[in-house]
């Protein structure tokens, strides 16, 4: 292979090899088949969470989120032990982005929609933000100019609530308004994509299909049913998401094709699915059972997710107590239940805490003396102490319907992750298995039933990844291969040296010896970079913020 290298990233946001392999083998999909079949693929690891915001932080900077610091939407102000958070995380404090560091390297670029690049920052070349783009937000390009060729129906997300004001209330909007709308900007996406394919000379491409994450939330039950009898074309909800499909399908072959033969092409997601958790563990419960936290005298009543438990259990008295509290109330109980059960908790007594990072993820936080408003745990020997202590009781963590472990993992925080914002995180990071969600409350009994019918699917950690291209063996299912490891084989398919920052590494086995063996891989330092531990300026105005968590509560991915 001769020229300059060229490089395609197509991102498919929550895809997963469960539904695309099923589809691939049906002949439904020839353009995915192809690039599985005739390319290097096996599932990719995610980042702990599997989650947007970390995940594509990640693939964006090439370090773990100890080095970027970003593990969920929000900050929180640990030292108050609040727990909802406020504030979004966006991409300034980003430093370095694979994209900056092509361009730097003289190499154009397009980036379209990768999650987490709002502010937009100049490249060489183009950039359309992606998600955690306030809505309605004018500056979500690089440059201004392109919003022309993006056209005026542009969207960057689907905006279920806004757009209709009345849905959440009844819940979400009937599937068959939702889908429409994905596929429109899916659709609209794609054609964006061709014409900025053409229309401007690039290096490095990257676009970031979020229908798949969005279809996958919000359609899970039938996509896993659809799967299974191999998307039925008699069923008519299976023959509107296999057209989903296709036209995804069709938009990949168009973009494969554009890109041309001598461009090595990856097709990725950030994380994988399945179904959502059916179960609630809290995990206060637990740390009060074995001894690490403690209650106020007061128990019960206080706690509004006591009522909520109770209530949600219970549809005439949801009704009726829809029609008895002010809307306004409503809402301002809704989103005080999680943080408000820190007022029943005695940090006097208290020695660990939940806090949430994303579903099935907890965090566990050590009462730290003067890192916390009350702290009383000492740091060193005693802190050390407490640790051992909550990582010992997870024997606890039994579910006592089916008496399995409920925890799939659990570690000191600097086990995970390693940088500068490692002491920002909770001190340990606690992943249930994919059938519980994590929640805060001390009301009730340590599990109760959990069951969102708005949005039966959610994140796993695996998700897809294909390779094709001149540079690319064909093998199948490969394992090993992690999200982290992406920006250091892009900027080695691209012939770029790679930064001594970056945690992941090339991904060698994916590539023809040929190719290994006419370029060694390259490594330079860059002293240059130091991430920032703290945001300067707010990027949100207080009207943004309110906009993003409208957008964010309508697709359910905030209560
Ligand atoms: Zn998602």
């Amino acid at each position: 292979m001769k020229g300059k290298p060229r490089v395609v990233v197509i991102g498919l946001d929550g895809a997963t090899f469960d539904i695309l392999l099923p589809l691939a083998n049906s002949g439904k999909i020839p353009h995915i088949s192809k690039i599985i079949n005739q390319g290097s693929w096996g599932r990719l690891e995610s980042t702990i969470p599997p989650f947007t915001a970390a995940a594509w932080s990640t693939f964006a900077t090439g370090q773990n989120p100890g080095q970027h610091g970003i593990l969920s939407f929000r900050e929180r102000d640990r030292f108050n032990y609040d727990v909802k958070g406020s504030g979004f995380v966006d991409a300034s404090r980003l430093k370095a982005t694979l994209w900056e560091e092509l361009s730097a390297a003289g190499k154009t670029v397009a980036v379209i929609n990768v999650p987490l690049t709002y502010p937009p920052r100049a490249v060489n070349g183009v950039m359309v933000t992606g998600m955690l783009t306030p809505p309605g937000a004018s500056n979500y390009t690089y440059p201004d100019s392109i919003k022309t060729t993006l056209g005026d129906d542009y969207m960057i997300d689907v905006d279920f609530i806004r757009q209709g004001g009345q849905f959440r209330k009844e819940g979400f909007p009937p599937k068959t308004e939702m889908l429409p709308e994905i596929r429109r900007m899916s659709k609209i996406r794609a054609g964006a994509s061709f014409r900025l394919m053409n229309e401007r000379a690039w290096d490095f491409f990257m676009v970031v299909f979020t229908s798949t994450d969005r279809v996958s939330h919000f359609f899970w039950d039938d996509l896993e049913t659809a799967g299974q009898d191999g998307f039925d074309e008699d069923n008519r909800e299976n023959t509107d998401l296999l057209e989903y499909f296709v036209e995804l399908d069709e938009a990949i072959g168009g973009i494969v094709s554009n890109a041309g033969e001598s461009s090595n092409v990856i097709l990725m997601s950030d994380h994988g699915f399945g179904p959502s958790p059916k179960k609630r563990a809290y995990i206060n419960i637990w740390l009060e059972q074995v001894g690490l936290l403690s209650k106020r005298g007061q128990e019960g009543l206080l706690d509004l997710e006591f009522w909520r438990v109770r209530v949600g259990r219970n549809r005439r008295l949801k009704a009726l107590l829809r029609w008895f509290i002010p809307e306004k109330t409503q809402s301002a109980v809704k989103s005080a239940v999680e943080s408000v059960s820190g007022d029943i908790i005695d940090w006097n007594r208290t020695q660990a805490y939940w806090v949430p990072i994303y579903f099935q993820v907890c965090g566990v936080e050590v009462n730290v003396v003067e890192e916390r408003r009350e702290g009383i745990v000492s740091p060193g020997d005693e802190y050390e102490k407490v640790r051992d202590r909550i990582i010992a009781a997870v024997e606890m963590l039994v579910d006592p319907t089916t008496g399995n472990p409920m925890v799939e993992l659990v570690a000191r925080r600097e086990h995970l992750y390693s940088g500068p914002y490692v002491e920002s995180f909770p001190d340990i990071i606690l992943v249930l298995k994919p059938e519980y969600i994590g929640a805060g409350s001390l009301a009730g009994t340590l599990l109760a039933e959990s069951f969102n019918a708005a949005r039966p699917g959610e994140h796993r950690k695996d998700g897809i990844f294909a390779s094709v291209g001149p540079a690319i063996r064909k093998q199948d299912n490969l394992t090993g291969l992690k999200l982290i490891d992406l920006p250091a084989t892009v900027l080695y398919m691209m012939e770029q040296p790679i930064p001594d920052r970056y945690d992941g590494r090339v991904l060698t086995e994916l590539f023809d010896p040929e190719f290994l063996d006419r370029h060694p891989i390259r490594t330079y330092i860059d002293p240059s970079v130091e991430p920032p531990l703290e945001d300067t300026d707010q990027t949100f105005t207080t009207e943004e913020e309110a906009l993003l968590e409208d957008r964010l509560r309508g697709l359910g991915y905030i209560e």
